[in-house]
């Protein structure tokens, strides 16, 4: 059984610096299995080392929930907060500078953090040496960081990181200042001692390389998660040659089915927001100029979509599908063969955008591009999907009430919702 070991939940983080407010984490939602290798991207500025410090012990978020290992982060008091460093994380910094002390020997820098724990000195001179051989430097005890390279100073980083044994092994920018060959050979390292170890491993970068050797990775865009990709089948694996699902493509979210049930709602007649009759009024959802918008609670609650919606581009609307339901072929949404936010290839990988619990989420960039919306969505329940469309739709057999049809094609107008998602 899969087992959250990470949680996040609308977490918020601003920043105040002389009268300067930074919003570095605008409701950012989370979720983190125990074992699971995931990379984070995003731009510069877009939060990913404020969650990482959070996620670390290291910052408190302004507002929200965040659980890691059954601990309730803001509510540590600080011996509680200090030994969850020590004992649940490790940390792995971009600059290995911050990573290692320079004075020390390897040997030193991997011993203190066990001493600082109250390791036994027998143990941890075994710990270290173990350590050592993991990260294939079993002779450079004596040796300091200057007289390693970059690779082998970020091996020994992570040594540090894994000395307690922790559940969670935070890296951020771990591969920046390395090399293309070593940065496979750090991930190809990383992969090993999550599967030897079991110690889930969140990678925060900028390199699309790296993202392409993870099993899930999540953007981020202005402090939240905007999408998911996730990759279609085990390294190692031969990758599908078509670019429909396909059957049996191992995923790391269950399927739930090929069809979900949708019943056509009954006509009300008014509107959810503001009560205007539906004949004479049409109401839409608001998308704001970075793609954020709240779905209909109505709407939701017809398509379960758990949290990840797949968008397909169709003529002149959108098409929110449960992730994973496969059962009609995946439209790339630009055909040009690579995932619209991060860049990876659509044969190796699917792209996911997330929906949190209230049902916002966030276009990509492209989708805004190719359909016109001007800042406005129509949106109609269909079977097993929801559609945004960019001017209300014309079908004539399903604008009016007097629509009896049974058909479970046959889609049905939202004529409202009740929040609109924050304009900035
Ligand atoms: P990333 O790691 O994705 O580049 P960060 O999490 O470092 O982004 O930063 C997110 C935003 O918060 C940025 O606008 C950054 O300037 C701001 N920020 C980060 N740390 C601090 C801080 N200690 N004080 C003030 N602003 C900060
Ligand atoms: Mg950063």
């Amino acid at each position: 059984m899969q087992e959250h070991l990470v949680i996040c939940d609308n977490l918020i983080k601003i920043y105040k610096a002389d009268e300067l407010e930074t919003v570095a984490l605008q409701g950012l939602d989370l979720d983190v299995m125990r074992g699971e290798v995931i990379a984070i991207v995003g731009a510069s500025g877009s939060g990913k080392s404020t969650l990482l410090n959070i996620l670390g012990g290291l910052d408190l978020p302004s507002a929200g929930r965040v659980q890691v290992a059954g601990h309730d982060l803001t509510r540590l008091k600080d011996e509680e907060r200090a030994r969850y460093r020590g004992s649940i994380i490790g940390h792995v910094w971009q600059q290995s500078g911050r990573n290692l002390f320079t004075d020390l020997t390897v040997e030193e820098n991997i011993n203190l953090p066990q001493i600082l724990a109250g390791v036994s000195a027998k143990q941890c001179k075994r710990r270290t040496q173990e350590l050592l051989e993991i990260i294939g430097l079993p002779t450079y005890e004596k040796r300091k960081p200057a007289q390693l390279s970059g690779g082998q100073q970020q091996r020994v980083a992570i040594a540090v990181a894994l000395a307690n044994q922790p559940a969670l092994l935070l890296a951020d920018e771990p591969t920046g200042e390395l090399d293309v060959a070593t940065t496979q050979e750090m991930m190809a390292f990383f992969q090993s001692i999550n599967r030897q170890f079991g110690v889930t491993i969140i990678i925060v970068t900028h390199d699309v390389m790296v993202a392409a050797q993870v099993d899930r990775t999540i953007a981020i865009r202005d402090g939240r998660t905007s999408t998911e990709t996730i990759r279609r089948s085990q390294p190692g694996q031969a990758l599908p040659q078509q670019t429909g699902y396909p059957q049996g493509a191992q995923l790391s979210f269950p399927l739930n089915g090929p069809h979900y049930q949708t019943s056509p709602m009954g006509g009300g007649g008014t509107s959810a927001a503001i009560g205007l009759p539906e004949e004479t009024h049409q109401e839409a959802i608001y998308i704001d100029r970075v793609g954020l918008l709240q779905l209909p609670a109505l709407a939701i609650e017809q398509v379960p979509l758990r949290g990840h919606v797949e968008v397909r581009i169709s003529f002149n609307h959108v098409e929110l599908w449960p992730a994973g339901s496969g059962d009609t072929s995946y439209q790339n949404l630009s055909g040009s063969g690579s995932s619209a936010v991060i860049g990876l290839p659509l044969s190796s990988h699917r792209e996911a955008v997330l929906v949190d619990r209230a049902g916002r989420l966030q276009l990509p960039q492209e989708v805004l591009l190719q359909v016109p919306f001007h800042g406005r969505a129509y949106v109609r329940v269909a079977r097993s999907h929801i559609q945004l469309w960019a001017e209300p739709s014309t079908d004539t057999d399903t604008d009016t009430d007097t629509d009896t049809d049974t058909d479970t094609d046959t889609d049905t107008d939202i004529p409202g919702w009740a929040n609109q998602p924050g304009q900035q």
